[in-house]
């Protein structure tokens, strides 16, 4: 996907604060955060969720929550608690077509519908 933020970022195209990889997956700072922590954690690989979400995806999904966990224990925010977040298509206002998770904590959260 040429023109993708996310697949520039995976490539290291365009900076950004990876505050996590593996093999498969990677994660960084969201760069308009809204919580003292926000992060954004992505396949590698370019998936749209709107169309490209089928029984192949189940492993990268469990990749994608095992490595929350992890980035939980590193930022310190394991035991305080966070929230994941998938925006897909257009009444969640998804603006990036490259399956993403956000994560948030570090702070009290607001309601979970806005
Ligand atoms: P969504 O509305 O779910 O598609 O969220 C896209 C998120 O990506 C937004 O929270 C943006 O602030 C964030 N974002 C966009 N470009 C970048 C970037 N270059 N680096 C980090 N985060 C970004
Ligand atoms: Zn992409």
């Amino acid at each position: 996907m040429a023109e993708c933020i996310f697949c520039k970022i995976v490539q290291g195209q365009i900076p950004s604060e990876i505050v996590y990889e593996d093999d498969k997956v990677i994660a960084f700072r969201d760069i308009n955060p809204q919580a003292k922590i926000h992060i954004i954690i992505v396949p590698k690989k370019h998936i749209n969720p709107m169309n490209e979400i089928n029984e192949n995806q189940a492993e990268i999904m469990a990749n994608i929550f095992l490595a929350a966990k992890e980035i939980a224990k590193r930022q310190k925010i394991g035991q305080s608690g966070f929230r994941m977040i998938v925006n897909v298509g257009p009444d969640s206002g998804q603006e990036i077509e490259h399956l993403h998770f956000h994560l948030l904590g570090g702070e009290k959260l607001g309601k979970l519908v806005t």
